[in-house]
C-alpha cells in the first residue's frame, strides 16, 4: 500500500485503491480518516496496514463530502464515529446508495452545525463545513502539522469539477480564501497529489477569473452559449471532460444571481 508521509503524523494515500484521496491523521490516542474512498476490500486492506504502520486504530472517520468516490468504502468504518455536515447527510440519503454486496448500508453517525473540534492529549484537528464543491463540503485542518484535507474543494493536475448539481462556486471562492488565511503547508485535495498555497492559489484565480468573465458577459447581455464560451476562454493549466458541465453549472448560478440583484 502506497502512503505518502505528508508530516511526522499525517499521511495521504493518493488514488487508486481508493480513488479519491484518503487522508489519515495519527493522533495520540487514535487515527482519524478524512474521507474512505471508493472499493471496499482495498480500502480494509488500507484499514490494516495504516494500524500496523501507526499503532493506533481508526476511531474516526470524517467526511469531506457525499460523492461515492469519498464514501462508497464506509461499511469497513461501521465501528467508527463517522462525522458529516448535516447537508452531506441528507445528499447521502437522497442519493439512495446502496451497500456493496454482503454489507449493511453504513452512514453518518454524527453531524455538526459549521465547526467542530477534536482533542486528543496536546493534537487538535478542526473540522470546517464551507460549501463549494458541494453544499456539504468540508475541510479538516490540523494546525499542529500544518495539513488541511480538502476534499474536491481543491484539485490538482485535474480540472475542478463544480458541475455538482448542489455545488455553490461563490462558497468555493470563500472556502479557497479561508484556506489561504490559516497556517498551512500542505494542502491535500480530493484529487490529485498534495500541494501548497501556491494551487490553493491557483484554483482561487481561476475560479474568480471565470466569474468574472462570465458576470461581464451577463451584464452586456449575451447568450446562455456566449456566456459559456466566455468563461471558456479563460486559460487553466489543466483542461478535461469535467469543463463544459461546470462552466454550465457556473453560468447557471451566475445568470440567477444576476437577475436577482
Ligand atoms: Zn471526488
Amino acid at each position: 500500500m502506497v502512503f505518502t508521509k505528508v508530516s511526522e503524523k499525517v499521511y495521504t494515500i493518493i488514488g487508486p485503491p481508493a480513488y479519491a484521496n484518503i487522508t489519515a491523521f495519527l493522533l495520540p490516542g487514535q487515527a482519524v480518516l478524512a474521507d474512505c474512498g471508493l472499493q471496499l476490500p482495498a480500502v480494509t486492506e488500507v484499514k490494516r496496514a495504516l494500524e500496523v504502520i501507526s499503532n493506533v486504530q481508526i476511531r474516526t472517520v470524517i467526511l469531506t463530502h457525499f460523492h461515492s468516490d469519498h464514501t462508497r468504502a464506509l461499511p469497513a468504518f461501521a465501528d467508527c464515529r463517522i462525522i458529516s455536515s448535516p447537508s452531506m447527510l441528507t445528499n447521502l440519503r437522497l442519493s439512495g446508495r446502496k451497500p456493496p454486496e454482503g454489507y449493511q448500508l453504513t452512514l453518518p453517525n454524527e453531524v455538526f452545525a459549521d465547526r467542530l473540534e477534536i482533542q486528543d492529549g496536546d493534537a487538535r484537528i478542526i473540522v470546517k463545513h464551507t460549501g463549494g464543491h458541494t453544499d456539504g463540503s468540508t475541510y479538516i485542518y490540523s494546525p499542529e502539522h500544518g495539513v488541511v484535507a480538502a476534499g474536491d474543494n481543491l484539485w490538482i493536475n485535474y480540472y475542478p469539477w463544480g458541475g455538482a448539481k448542489n455545488g455553490d462556486p461563490d462558497l468555493w471562492i470563500q472556502a479557497l480564501e479561508e484556506y489561504l488565511s490559516l497556517n498551512v503547508e500542505h494542502f491535500i485535495p480530493g484529487h490529485g497529489p498534495v500541494g501548497t498555497k501556491e494551487n490553493v492559489l491557483e484554483l482561487l484565480t481561476y475560479i474568480k477569473n471565470v466569474r468574472e468573465a462570465m458576470i461581464e458577459a451577463i451584464a452586456l447581455g449575451k447568450s446562455e452559449e456566449e456566456v459559456i464560451r466566455a468563461g471558456d476562454e479563460v486559460e487553466y493549466y489543466t483542461s478535461g471532460i469535467a469543463k463544459s458541465s461546470t462552466l454550465r453549472k457556473w453560468q447557471k448560478i451566475w445568470c440567477e444571481r444576476a437577475e436577482i440583484m
